[in-house]
C-alpha cells in the first residue's frame, strides 16, 4: 500500500496544482508593482486585476507569501471601532471577508463567534458603552452586557476573577470572526494568479527609482525592473521602503507576541478579549487556543518571543479560566507592528507620484486585508484615493487631523 501511494505521489499524470505561478523570469516592465505578499499586497493585486483590468502586476516578496503578519497574527476580524471612518472602513471589510470563501473558492474557515470585550472597571465600562452607542449609530451591531449575559455564551468563565477585578460587563459584538489567516493569503494569491499577476517570491526591493515625474522603476536583489506605479504593502518594514524615497513617517515598531496551547475539545465558542487585564483568547477549529497580549513597551524590528510574554498572558489567564492551569503552551511566536500615533493606518497616495503606501498596520491589520486590497486597487488605477480611505492619508499628521482610535483594540491601547 505504502508503495503504491509512493507510485501516485511521482505520477505525473496526476500532478499537485500549484496554489499560484511563480515564473522563472521577472519581466523587465510592469504596469504596477507591489511590494510585500502579504495579505494586503495580494488582495490589491487580485482587485486590481478583477475590477481594473490591470493584471500586469508583479507582486515582490523578500521571503515567502503570508511570511510575514498575515501568517502570524491571531485571526480577529471585527468592526466595533470608536470613529466615524474607522467604523464604516473595517464594516466593509467584514462584509467582505462574509463572503471571501465563495470570492476566492478556497474555504478560509471563517467563523463568526461573536467577540466579548471584558470590562473589569467602572472606566473601561464608560469606554465600552461609547464604543457601543457609536457603533449602534452607524449600524454596526455592538451592545453593553451584564455579567448575567456573559455567562450565558462563556460559562467556563470566572466572573469573579479570583477576586481581583470581577467582570462588570462587555461590549458584546456579535459580527466578531475568526478565519484562517494563511488561506487568506493564498486565495488571494491564487485568484490574483489566474488573471494573469505575476506573484515573484525571495525577490527583496532595494531602492526605488525616481525621476523628477515620480516614480520609474524598482532596484531588487534580481535587477531593475521598469514602472509608473509602486505600492509598499509591507507593514513591520514600511520604515525600510519610506527611506529609500525619503518620506518620514510617524511609524513606530514595535514585537508583538502570540502563543497557541496544546489542542483542547471544543469549550470555547466565543472571543473573549479582557480590556483591564490585556488578553484575549479565541478557541481555533483545531482545539488550540489561540490567545495575544499587548505589544512589547520598547520599539524593536525584531519579531523574536520572550518568557516574559507567556508568563505575564498565563497568569491573567488562570484568573478569567482557572480550570486551564494545567493546560501546556505548544508555541509561541512574534510579529512586527507597524504603530501610528493615532492607531489608525496610513493609506493612499504620497508626495511622489506613482508612489502609494499602506501601512500603519499595527495590531489590527489582518481584518482589513479584504477593504485594504479593494480601496488600495481602486487608488491605483484611478491616481485618486478612495472614498474610503481618505482619512487615512499620510498628510493627516502634518495637519492634525488624526483619527485617534485608542481604546478600540482594548488590549495595551
Ligand atoms: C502576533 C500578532 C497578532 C495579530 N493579531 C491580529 C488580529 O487578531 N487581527 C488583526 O486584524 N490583525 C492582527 N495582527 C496584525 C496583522 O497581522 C497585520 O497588521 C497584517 O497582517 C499586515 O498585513 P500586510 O499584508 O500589510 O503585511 P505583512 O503580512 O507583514 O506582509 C508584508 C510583506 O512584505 C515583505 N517585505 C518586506 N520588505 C520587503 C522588501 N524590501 N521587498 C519585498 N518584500 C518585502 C515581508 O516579507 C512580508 O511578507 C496581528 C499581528 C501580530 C504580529
Amino acid at each position: 500500500m505504502p508503495y503504491q501511494l509512493l507510485r501516485f505521489a511521482f505520477n505525473k499524470q496526476y500532478p499537485e496544482n500549484h496554489m499560484f505561478r511563480c515564473p522563472d523570469q521577472i519581466k523587465t516592465h510592469y504596469d504596477a508593482i507591489i511590494i510585500g505578499a502579504g495579505g494586503h499586497g495580494l488582495a490589491t493585486a487580485y482587485y486590481l486585476a478583477r475590477d481594473h483590468n490591470i493584471s500586469n502586476v508583479a507582486v515582490l516578496e523578500k521571503n515567502y507569501i503570508g511570511s510575514g503578519g498575515t501568517g502570524r497574527n491571531t485571526a480577529i476580524v471585527r468592526s466595533n471601532y470608536l470613529t466615524a471612518e474607522g467604523i464604516k472602513f473595517y464594516d466593509e471589510s467584514v462584509r467582505l471577508f462574509q463572503d471571501l470563501s465563495t470570492d476566492l473558492d478556497l474555504n478560509l474557515f471563517y467563523s463568526q463567534r461573536g467577540h466579548f470585550t471584558l470590562a473589569h472597571s467602572d472606566a473601561t465600562l464608560r469606554t465600552m458603552r461609547w464604543r457601543a452607542e457609536v457603533n449602534k449609530h452607524l449600524g454596526v451591531k455592538s451592545e453593553l452586557v451584564d455579567p448575567k449575559i456573559i455567562k450565558e455564551f462563556c460559562p467556563h468563565l470566572d466572573l469573579n476573577c479570583n477576586g481581583h477585578m470581577p467582570v462588570l460587563g462587555a461590549l458584546f459584538h456579535p459580527p466578531g470572526a475568526i478565519a484562517r489567516h494563511d488561506a487568506v493569503a493564498w486565495g488571494y494569491g491564487r485568484a490574483a494568479s489566474q488573471r494573469g499577476v505575476e506573484i515573484h517570491q525571495q525577490t527583496e526591493v532595494t531602492g526605488i527609482k525616481l525621476k523628477s515625474s515620480g516614480v520609474i522603476g524598482v532596484q531588487t536583489n534580481r535587477g531593475e525592473i521598469e514602472t509608473p506605479k509602486v505600492l509598499s504593502a509591507v507593514a513591520g518594514y514600511t520604515p525600510k521602503i519610506m527611506q529609500m524615497v525619503n518620506i518620514p513617517t510617524p511609524l513606530e515598531i514595535h514585537p508583538l507576541q502570540a502563543c497557541v496551547t496544546e489542542p483542547l475539545k471544543p469549550w470555547l465558542d466565543t472571543i473573549i478579549v479582557s480590556a483591564n487585564f490585556h488578553l484575549y483568547v479565541s478557541q481555533s477549529s483545531r482545539g488550540e487556543l489561540v490567545m495575544g497580549a499587548a505589544l512589547d513597551p520598547y520599539e524593536l524590528h525584531s519579531p523574536r518571543s520572550t518568557l516574559d510574554f507567556v508568563e505575564g498572558l498565563a497568569g491573567h489567564l488562570l484568573e478569567l479560566f482557572p480550570f486551564l492551569s494545567d493546560v501546556k503552551v505548544l508555541r509561541q511566536w512574534g510579529g512586527l507592528a507597524d504603530m501610528t500615533p493615532d492607531f489608525s493606518p496610513i493609506m493612499g497616495k504620497t508626495p511622489i507620484d506613482g508612489f502609494y503606501v499602506d501601512a500603519g498596520w499595527g495590531t489590527w491589520g489582518f481584518k482589513a486585508t479584504p477593504v485594504c486590497g479593494k480601496t488600495m486597487a481602486y487608488t491605483l488605477a484611478n491616481d485618486d484615493p478612495h472614498p474610503l480611505i481618505v482619512p487615512f492619508s499620510l498628510s493627516r499628521f502634518e495637519k492634525y487631523e488624526l483619527v485617534g482610535e485608542k481604546g478600540a483594540a482594548s488590549v495595551g491601547h
